[in-house]
């Protein structure tokens, strides 16, 4: 049977392939044993939807399961609002809109259209400061719906032993797992 990549995983691999490793080796453990704070603000934001508490009107789809077969990515919802076919993906904070969190969106997307659910926009959410942000919808910007399958192709074909991978000082710096790692520059 074929594996179903996690959807966190999209955002992980942008900033490291190899913290994959350390995510799929630590992800059944205790996360207090390696999250850092910004890793546990970021999770205490999701907690209402994790728990299925934001809202309880029908017409909201909220931290439910997903599976994308176009992609073959697994999940979680955010939130969807059924009635006016907007999906959103909440963060603690936006500083800046990176591509995984982008692809994020996309993946959540694939799968309740696969689900045969409408869904007309897409957005990310800073619960900071209540504000949104609309994202364009993948079938509209093509060129980023190009990355989002070139970094599928690529999460589905890495090898954490080929040879030639460079690590990136300012990224170990914030890396969870620096000090697990043994590639790591700090
Ligand atoms: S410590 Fe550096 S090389 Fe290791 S997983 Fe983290 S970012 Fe990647």
């Amino acid at each position: 049977m074929e594996s179903y990549i996690p959807i966190s995983f999209l955002n992980d691999f942008i900033f490291c392939p190899r913290s994959i490793y350390f995510h799929q080796l630590y992800g059944s453990m205790n996360t207090q044993l390696y999250q850092q704070k910004p890793q546990i603000a970021g999770k205490a934001a999701h907690a209402s939807i994790d728990e299925k508490t934001y809202s309880t009107r029908k017409t909201i789809l909220q931290g439910i399961d997903i599976y994308c077969e176009q992609y073959r990515l697994c999940g979680k919802i955010d939130l969807f609002d059924i009635k006016s076919g907007k999906l959103t993906e909440r963060k603690r904070e936006i500083k800046v809109i990176y591509d995984g969190y982008v692809f994020q969106l996309y993946a959540q997307y694939f799968a309740l259209t696969e689900m045969g659910y409408h869904v007309k926009s897409i957005a990310l959410y800073d619960i900071t400061h209540n504000k949104s942000f609309p994202v364009a919808l993948p079938d509209v910007d093509t060129e980023m719906k190009q990355k989002f399958e070139t970094l599928i192709e690529q999460l589905n074909t890495f090898d954490l032993n080929q040879t030639g991978f460079v690590p990136n000082e300012a990224k170990c710096r914030n890396c969870i797992y620096n000090n697990l790692c043994d590639y790591s520059l700090c």
